[in-house]
């Protein structure tokens, strides 16, 4: 994951931002802390909006502010076992509506990978394969493929694994939809798809092409579509924040998912929130509480 991210940031041009200021265990930077309310914001679903699917308090209320502002919300998610129908029915749960076409997902950057009637082995869940389904790729179970997808999925077994590793031993491109270790649950961090990912790279011995934050696929896909981010929101430094940093934009870190009080980001994060909702009031508000203050420590000299 080391060198993926040395590679991204090379290639986006980031430089980690030097003078970061210790508040507490979590470091922040000096400079604009709390993202402008205008342009477009890019949230975070899982640990942002969500605890797998359990809404987080008053996140609704958060984005209707935004709304109310001015501010355009996207969503992006590396979570490609959802459908989209699926996604929109969880934020309509958690008070938010949006269109289809205000989500990102780590599915759709991997089937942007995929030319229109290429054979795909699919080993992930419905959201990816209808976002491969979308582009033309004829998905199938066992190979030979040109591709096989990676995705977080329960019906993951040993057999699906050596299906899967096969396929790639025979040529097929590997592709994860992500890379992510875990994911939060309110009950704690449970296997994310990267874990996954990393055993068909073993069992396969290749290496894996990953689409979703923060690499270049799902960079891509924002970029098109979305060309005025002036934030992006989320819970995990090394996916969100890596993303921020590519596209220029300020990295508000929220502590309602895998980052928890008293971490220290990184990157550094640009503001720190205990949520959404707190992070909206002080952008709202027009003041920038520093992250010690979130996070309930005490704030430094
Ligand atoms: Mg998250």
């Amino acid at each position: 994951m080391v060198a993926r991210h040395r590679r991204l940031n090379l290639v986006a041009g980031w430089t980690h931002r030097q003078g970061a200021t210790k508040v507490g265990r979590v470091s922040t930077v000096p400079g604009p802390r709390t993202p402008p309310l205008r342009g477009t914001w890019l949230v975070d679903l899982d640990g942002v909006v969500w605890l797998a699917g359990q809404p987080i308090e008053r996140v609704g209320m958060a984005i209707a502010a935004l709304r109310a502002h001015g501010v355009r919300v996207v969503f992006a998610t590396n979570n490609s076992a959802p459908t989209l129908e699926q996604l929109l029915a969880r934020m309509r749960a958690a008070g938010i509506e949006a269109p289809p076409e205000d989500l990102v997902t780590s599915a759709q950057a991997a089937a942007s990978l995929i030319q229109p009637g290429e054979r795909v082995l699919a080993l992930a869940d419905g959201g990816a394969r209808e976002a491969l389904e979308a582009r033309g790729a004829v998905v199938v179970e066992d190979g030979p493929a040109d591709a096989v997808v990676v995705g977080w999925t329960r019906q993951f077994t040993f057999d699906r694994l050596a299906q899967a590793a096969t396929a790639v031993r025979q040529g097929g491109r590997l592709i994860g939809t992500n890379e992510d270790p875990t994911h939060p649950t309110p009950e704690g961090l449970l296997p994310g798809a990267g874990a996954l990912l990393a055993a068909v790279e073993t069992a396969s011995g290749r290496r894996a092409e990953v689409a979703g934050k923060p690499h270049r696929p799902v960079i891509e896909l924002i970029a098109a579509r979305h060309p005025e981010v002036t934030a992006v929101v989320g819970d995990r430094p090394s996916t969100d924040g890596l993303l921020a940093r590519a596209l220029g934009a300020p990295f508000a870190l929220v502590l309602s998912g895998v980052t928890g009080p008293g971490e220290e980001p990184d990157p550094p994060a640009d503001v720190v929130a205990t949520d959404l909702f707190e992070l909206v009031e002080q952008a709202t508000h027009g003041t920038s509480s520093t992250p010690g203050e979130s996070a309930g420590t005490t704030v430094g000299p």
